[in-house]
């Protein structure tokens, strides 16, 4: 076998003029993000409409990294919290990392995320505003939670709740399928199902989850692109007339999850935002407002 001929010289130096050209280029898109003349959002879009092109070939870090007031400290952070490697370029990412990545960019240029996390004190309504949301805003999907509890009257497999027995729930958990799950008010455990969100984040379509405050905290580590909302009670005394009055629990359970609800209370801070559920139409259309994100995939 005769050894393969070197390429004529003149391939070789149009290589490189090619790969100084292409630098030059890379170089001049994290310029017009680190000048604000180009969004970085609007960068990454690019890269994955054209993964060779100077935007598809930048690599994630020196994106994130030409973004005004990211160091390299919380770039490594950033990207570790996205599951992104160091290494990976814009366009060379797959489709659950661009999402997250989107979501994220989203997010720091002050546009809204489509997945949005609804937490809040026990009996403040949270399941009030989620259920007026799946009737009024059918473009939401609000996630249908797996327990371990068993049906109240009116409530539908499949529709409120997926009801499982403790195994089933065990099985979830192994197979890697809740997003995160939660024993809630010390009895029964919830969880959320991971599959259906991805699929319909995936789908440009909006999500919400209406789960515990432990849950809550889960997803922001899990997803740290969703927003988190805190819904507030009118009032203190509200609360309690809201949690007594719905009588669906014992006076056990009631004082039980009246100690949950100051726990939680004292949690608000941590959330990106708060809304008063004085009024349910208009709690749901803030919630619905803050998930209206702008873009496709
Ligand atoms: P309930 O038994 O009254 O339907 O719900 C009790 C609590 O469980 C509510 O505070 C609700 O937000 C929470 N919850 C419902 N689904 C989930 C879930 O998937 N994960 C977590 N962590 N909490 C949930």
């Amino acid at each position: 076998m005769s050894p393969r001929p070197d390429p004529p010289e003149v391939d070789r130096v149009a290589a490189s003029r090619a790969a100084i050209a292409a630098r030059r280029a890379r170089a001049a898109v994290k310029k017009a993000v680190a000048e604000r003349s180009r969004s970085a959002l609007e960068v990454a879009e690019a890269a994955w409409s054209d993964p060779t092109s100077p935007e598809g070939t930048l690599r994630v870090r020196e994106l994130l990294g030409s973004i005004p007031g990211l160091g390299p400290t919380r770039v490594a952070r950033i990207m570790a919290q996205l599951g992104i490697a160091d290494s990976k370029r814009v366009g060379g990412l797959g489709a659950r990392q661009r999402l997250r990545l989107r979501e994220w960019l989203e997010r720091r240029e002050g546009r809204r995320s489509r997945l949005v996390v609804l937490a809040g004190p026990t009996a403040v309504g949270k399941g009030t505003v989620s259920a007026y949301i799946r009737e009024n805003y059918p473009d939401v999907l609000l996630s249908v939670s797996a327990t371990t509890r068993k049906p109240r009257p009116g409530e539908i497999d499949g529709v409120h709740y997926y009801f499982v027995d403790d195994e089933e729930f065990d099985r979830k958990i192994a197979a890697g399928e809740l997003l995160e799950w939660a024993v809630v008010h010390n009895s029964y455990r919830y969880g959320t199902p991971r599959p259906p969100i991805d699929k319909a984040l995936a789908a440009g379509r909006k999500v919400l989850l209406e789960i515990d405050l432990q849950g809550a905290r889960q997803v922001r580590e899990a997803m740290p692109e969703a927003v988190l909302i805190f819904l507030l009670p009118p009032s203190w005394e509200e609360l309690v007339r809201r949690l007594i009055g719905r009588g669906t629990e014992d006076s056990e359970e009631q004082a039980r999850r009246l100690e949950t609800a100051k726990v939680e209370l004292s949690a608000q801070d941590e959330f990106d935002h708060k809304v008063v559920n004085a009024d349910v139409g208009d709690a749901a259309r803030q919630v619905v407002d803050l998930m209206d994100a702008p873009g496709r995939l």
